[in-house]
């Protein structure tokens, strides 16, 4: 066992190290007796010249990231009509339409109109289910996968759904023929719970026929990323699950399991509040650790994240199957959002520019978790959901470190006054 050791841990650099107590009383005073120590700190961020903005230098990374011309990416509703209800889905006041044949002619030439300036152009399948327009996906992917041969630059896809449409066949074709690498699939507890939450429409549906379903794209070499909706009810359930889920996939790289609070519409009472979170995610974390899905302190949520809001990226783009393009799937009801269509093209309207250039709280500014965060959530925050602007990572530092001290063979203790 580690005994008085110190686990540190850079938000910047995204830098672990575990170090004696009397290192960190050196980088903590800054004060160096030891040259090896004081070039390992500098190396991983821990110690900064006096000179250095890491704010704005954060900041500019961000803004690198955002504007940079080497990927675009589109985010595809060929639906918005579900075979599921689940009662927190945000979704539920839409209105179920299916993608049009004109609408889908357009997507592929307005796509293409940004293969001229881009590397790589990636394609998320969205919904409602998608896969309830199957064909569609199919036949938009063979084309933009046609263009982006054309062009010479890289196409990649992945797909959120919920796997009860996804036979071994079409999981075949999704893999194979339209290149989806990864799927996205939501789980809500045990078989009983799931179903109860899911409220699918057809009873041919079940638990392990979702099961199986996430196997196939495991099977035919697809990253299958799976997430658990918690709140107060299912989380014994979903903590029950995790064992299970570890077993099922046991050595398996390409499956990825993460914990999301649940927010939506349904009992506000039944979801957690900033407080509950960190005693939660304590126990989600030494589950996912027991089950194999978080192995080393990198599995653990808490790196420099370039990449939290896609709606801040110049070029990405959701398209909802009447053909209007917006930059966040959260507000496609919000018609000044909307910044244009797939016909004419997208115009630099006033949602553009603000997202062009967002917005950076001052409260962000003076807040640890910016290199995480990089400002959290506009949309929750406008639409006034969930933790508002500030993601759930924000408020489980005390599991996140406990976790890593259970990794690590050591107890834990926070020294927030670093
Ligand atoms: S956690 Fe909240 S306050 Fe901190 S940077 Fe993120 S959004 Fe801003
Ligand atoms: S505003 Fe929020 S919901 Fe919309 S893309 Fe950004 S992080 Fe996602």
């Amino acid at each position: 066992m580690i005994v008085d050791q110190v686990f540190l841990y850079n938000l910047v650099t995204s830098a672990v190290a575990v170090i004696e107590r009397s290192e960190y009383k050196q980088i903590k005073s800054c004060e160096f007796v030891d040259p090896d120590l004081l070039r390992m700190a500098m190396e991983n961020g821990f110690v900064v010249p006096a000179e250095e903005d890491e704010i704005e230098k954060v900041l500019a990374i961000q803004r690198m990231n955002n504007y940079s011309t080497r990927f675009a990416g589109f985010q595809i509703l060929p639906t918005t009509a579900c075979n599921a209800r689940c009662f927190y889905c945000y979704e539920q006041s839409y209105k179920a339409v299916c993608m049009k044949d004109a609408v889908a002619k357009a997507i592929p030439s307005f796509i293409e109109s940004y293969m001229g300036m881009v590397d790589n152009v990636h394609v998320t399948w969205f919904g409602g289910e998608p896969m309830l327009e199957i064909d569609r996906i199919y036949e938009l992917s063979n084309q933009i996968i046609d263009m982006s041969e054309k062009h010479g630059i890289g196409y990649t896809s992945d797909i959120i759904t919920n796997a009860t449409l996804a036979t071994a066949d079409v999981v075949r074709l999704l893999v194979h023929d339209c290149r989806v690498s990864q799927a996205q699939v939501t789980l809500d507890g045990l078989a009983e719970e799931h179903l109860r939450r899911k409220a699918y429409i057809s009873k041919d549906v079940t638990f392990d026929s979702v099961l199986l379903a996430m196997d196939a794209f495991v099977e035919q070499g697809a990253k299958l990323l799976i997430r658990l909706n918690i709140d107060r009810r299912n989380y014994r359930d979903c903590l029950n699950l995790i064992p299970l889920l570890g077993e099922r996939y046991k050595g398996l790289d390409t499956v990825m399991l993460y914990a999301a609070p649940l927010y939506g519409s349904g009992n506000q009472e039944d979801f957690f509040t900033e407080d509950d979170l960190s005693e939660i995610y304590k126990s989600v974390f030494y589950a996912m650790i027991d089950a194999g899905f978080i192995q080393t302190v990198d599995g653990l949520p808490l790196n420099f994240n370039n990449a939290t809001c896609s709606a801040q990226m110049i070029n990405n783009f959701v398209i909802d199957p009447s053909g209007d393009v917006f930059k966040c799937e959260h507000l496609l009801t919000e018609g000044r959002q909307r910044i244009g269509n797939v016909f004419e093209g997208v115009l630099f309207n006033e949602a553009m520019v603000e997202w062009a250039s967002p917005n950076i709280p001052a409260k962000c500014r003076k807040c640890v978790f910016l290199p995480s965060c990089q400002a959290g959530c506009y949309a929750a925050e406008t639409l006034n959901f969930g933790l508002k602007r500030c993601p759930h990572i924000a408020f489980i530092t005390d599991a996140i470190v406990d976790a890593a001290g259970y990794l690590l063979g050591c107890k834990s203790h926070i020294d927030r006054s670093f």
